[in-house]
């Protein structure tokens, strides 16, 4: 099935190069114009991904970017043609999930496009995550290193597939907390390390030298990507 792409971008010329690019690309696009148009179509076709501008008319693509979070999960990828920070990190607070900067090349587009879409559809879709010898059933909430199956407490489980669902991305102790949330009240920052040393134990190999969950000295942990 073809992902349906909403874009909202002001300028006529340039939506249609970039709606072009996308449709050739194997997309559905629906174009909007203004935010307000913006927040129509996206009410009403529920796309799989929103391409917003931030310079529009009458309601500016943050704004959009804001609601849009408030009533779902939908990826949205900012374009901006401001160079400056503050703008890209304001987009990231509202729930952008990528931005790009203009000028931008359509090839990046498109690859930004597919990334943001297959990160996604593999947090709500991915039955089971496979890294190194280690399999995570998402739906049996079951672990198996090299086929044997290990017993996880929750926490650990949570950890374990919040950290496979982004391999080589560094969480703090602080975010793995907030990750987990349902168990994040039970503890404080450091009770991630005893989290972590016990997973490690019933994971890793060799669990002095951890092969997948490596730590980052000063801020966090990572898996370790293949
Ligand atoms: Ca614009």
């Amino acid at each position: 099935m073809k992902a349906k792409i909403l874009l909202v971008e002001d300028e006529v010329k340039l939506a249609r190069v970039v709606a072009d690019y996308l449709t050739a690309a194997g997309f559905d696009v629906l174009k909007a114009y203004t935010g307000k148009e913006a927040l129509a179509f996206f009410r009403h076709e529920k796309p799989d991904l929103v391409i917003l501008d931030i310079m529009l008319p009458e309601m500016n693509g943050l704004e959009v970017a804001k609601i849009i979070r408030k009533e779902s999960s939908t990826p949205i990828i900012m374009l901006t043609a401001k160079v400056e920070e503050s703008d890209r990190v304001l987009g990231l607070e509202m729930g952008a999930d990528d931005y790009i900067t203009k000028p931008f090349s359509l090839r990046e587009l498109v690859a930004r496009v597919k990334a943001v879409l297959r990160r996604a559809r593999g947090e709500v879709f991915t039955p089971t995550l496979r890294v190194g010898d280690i399999e995570i059933d998402l739906q049996k909430r079951e672990v198996t290193v090299a086929g044997k199956p290990v017993e996880l407490t929750p926490t650990e489980f949570e950890i374990l597939n919040l950290l496979a669902r982004h391999p080589g991305r560094v969480f703090t102790r602080l975010e793995i907390l907030q990750r987990i949330q349902s168990y994040a009240y039970e503890s404080y920052e450091r009770t991630v390390d005893v989290h972590i040393r016990n997973l490690r134990k019933k994971i890793e190999p060799d669990p002095k030298n951890p092969r997948y969950i490596l730590t980052v000295y000063g801020v966090g942990y990572k898996l370790a990507e293949e």
